[in-house]
Order: structure tokens, then C-alpha cells, then sequence
């Protein structure tokens, strides 16, 4: 049986993003906006390493269209 490893998926929600940038300013090697003003994440899952600026870029929205949790992948 092999153990369990964490995944961090940082999800978006579309419906709520209002393109105003501060995720991006936060995580800039995270998250992109493109031309058209839609938010795609960069890295999905966020490793380890990018937590803080993940949970970062999670804070600073004002509408709450991200979330990022924990979640445990048996290997
Ligand atoms: S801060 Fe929030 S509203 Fe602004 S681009 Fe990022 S997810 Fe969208």
C-alpha cells in the first residue's frame, strides 16, 4: 500500500473573477490574465514550494474567486 502524497489545486472561479489583477501581482509565476481579461492559472497543481504566494494571491482577491486547499492522492 503505497502513502498518500498532498496536491494543491488553486482553482478559479470564472463567474466570480472580475479581472482585477491583484492575484496576478501576488503570483505573477502563478496566474496570468490574458488579453481578453480571463485568469488561467500557470502551475496546477501549486507545488509545495509556491504555497505562499498561492495563499498570497488567494487573500489579496476582493471577490473571492480563488481557492486553494490541500488534498491528499494516494500514490
Ligand atoms: S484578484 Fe480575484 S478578481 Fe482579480 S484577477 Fe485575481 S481572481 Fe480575478
Amino acid at each position: 500500500m503505497g502513502s498518500d502524497i498532498e496536491v494543491f489545486p488553486l482553482t478559479i472561479d470564472q463567474t466570480r473573477c472580475e479581472a482585477y489583477g491583484f492575484c496576478t501581482e501576488a503570483a505573477p509565476a502563478l496566474l496570468e490574465l490574458d488579453d481578453e481579461g480571463y485568469l488561467h492559472a500557470l502551475a496546477h497543481p501549486v507545488t509545495a514550494q509556491a504555497i505562499a504566494d498561492a495563499e498570497a494571491a488567494v487573500r489579496v482577491c476582493p471577490v473571492a474567486a480563488l481557492r486553494l486547499e490541500a488534498v491528499a492522492v494516494a500514490e
